[in-house]
């Protein structure tokens, strides 16, 4: 580490800053009103401020460029200011900007629900919107306690893995097991039951942990991210696995919500991971690369049966759930110009250049000492450094640092250094982010 260190310290002074009568001074603004996320402002490293951003890269107020290595959070996978959605989403501006979704309707809408349901898992059937991840899953919960309420079945438990990570709302919040930041909500949350993953290994045992909850409690639903735990740091598990555990689920009558805000939308080599699956899912949550970055905006997708269940004339019994900006226009145009581009030819071979690519990176680090563990799938790549952390989080921004003075965003998670390119990244920059993986194991 002290190598690592004083290697770091060097490339700091060489980086180029501009006059401070240049600059615009857009971090000591910032500083004055902006509280950020998942920030502890008392100890955190000032942010850095971006100006622009063009394909795979952004750069930053004093010039210096930056290989977004993580898509911006999974986002932007056809790239940044991609030119055919922006001139959707202008064209869209101009025609119909926005109009409530409640007692209206609009072909940007309808059309996406077509578009999607051609590739979505054929059990899907109906689509509803929302305008973030965590309330996607939010949405997804209640309709799925509601499903059972309105079938006067009492059930109030929820199902969900271990380190699962669904977002920071209330109900996706309950059913995160990552418990790090949930300590001071922990008595508010809704009645979850964990199980580990599935692995090779493990498989019989998860199955008996399953069934003795499905015996004890009274369950509603079973949620996860299928095949990749994203924040969990990148984490695989088994296809098969899943499928038992689905399958069991749903002989007890437990609705599943498979989490695809992370793995929709070919990141995981096919569309969505729920396509690795014999037993689909009745709920399908997505977001993140939906917009292709330009827009917040997500969709709960579900089955004919769970929106049969809340037909009545009873009028309690519909689904009384809504958020403002529903199904926003600009949002539903930007997502069909990303789905045209997820389908095209192009994109298509950009992801499996990505994919092979990925897996000739990862032959060679299993072969390095200070790798413990490289795995890869579709256009994810992910390692884990063999360096005994102890004081976990300053090690981890050492690792930051190291990327981003060496001009590429990766954000490792403790020990996990993950890559996700967006589909569009050039083959030189992909390499150079294998380099400063290499540059960086190798300096340890
Ligand atoms: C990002 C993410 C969420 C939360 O989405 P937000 O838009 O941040 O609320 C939920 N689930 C998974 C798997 C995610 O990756």
């Amino acid at each position: 580490m002290h190598y690592f260190f004083h290697h770091l310290c060097k490339v700091v002074k060489m980086t180029d800053l501009k006059t401070s009568k240049e600059k615009e001074n857009l971090v000591r603004r910032d500083q004055k009103h902006l509280w950020h996320p998942l920030t502890q402002h008392k100890t955190a490293a000032p942010p850095l401020a971006i100006v622009k951003a063009k394909g795979a890269l952004i750069w930053d107020e004093d010039g210096k460029e930056y290989i977004d290595g993580i898509a911006s959070w999974y986002t932007a996978m056809y790239g940044h200011g991609n030119e055919a959605i922006a001139a959707k989403v202008q064209q869209q501006i101009q025609e119909l900007d926005f109009v409530m979704f409640s007692g209206f309707t609009h072909k940007p809408a309808i059309e996406l629900s077509e578009k999607l349901m051609a590739i979505l898992p054929d059990n899907q059937a109906k689509i509803f919107f929302n305008d973030n991840g965590s309330t996607a899953v939010e949405a997804a919960i209640k309709m799925a306690l509601q499903y059972h309420h309105n079938k006067n079945d009492k059930r109030d438990t929820l199902i969900a893995f271990d380190e699962g990570f669904h977002g920071d709302t209330f109900g996706a919040m309950s059913a995160s097991g990552l418990s790090s930041y949930n300590g001071p909500f922990e008595d508010f949350l809704l009645k979850v039951k964990r199980v580990p993953t599935p692995q090779k290994e493990n498989l019989k045992e998860v199955m008996a942990q399953l069934r003795t909850i499905l015996k004890e409690n009274a369950c509603a639903a079973f949620v996860f991210e299928p095949l990749v735990q994203g924040a969990a740091g990148m984490k695989f598990h088994d296809a098969e696995g899943l499928d038992g555990l689905i399958a069991l689920c749903r002989e007890n009558g437990v609705l599943c919500i498979a989490d695809e805000i992370m793995t929709g939308f070919g990141k995981t080599g096919k569309n969505f991971a729920s396509d690795y699956l014999e037993n689909k899912p009745d709920i399908i949550c997505l977001s993140k690369a939906l917009t292709a970055g330009m827009f917040p905006m997500s969709i709960t997708s579900c089955t004919q049966a769970i929106f049969d269940a809340f037909l009545s004339d009873e009028v309690a019994k519909g689904f009384f759930h809504a958020h403002t900006y529903s199904a926003h226009p600009l949002g539903c145009a930007a997502a069909l110009a990303g789905l045209e581009l997820l389908q095209s030819e192009e994109i298509k071979k950009r992801r499996s250049y990505i994919q092979n690519q990925h897996q000739g990176f990862v032959a060679r680090l299993k072969d390095h000492p200070k790798v413990k563990d490289a795995r890869c799938m579709g256009v994810i790549l992910a390692l884990e450094v063999d360096v005994r952390m102890e004081r976990y989080g300053t090690s981890r921004d050492q690792l930051y640092r190291f990327f981003m003075e060496r001009g590429v965003n990766l954000r490792p998670l403790g020990n996990t250094i993950y890559t996700l390119p967006p589909y569009v990244i050039t083959n030189d920059q992909l390499q150079k982010i294998y380099d400063v993986i290499m540059d960086l194991l190798d300096s340890l």
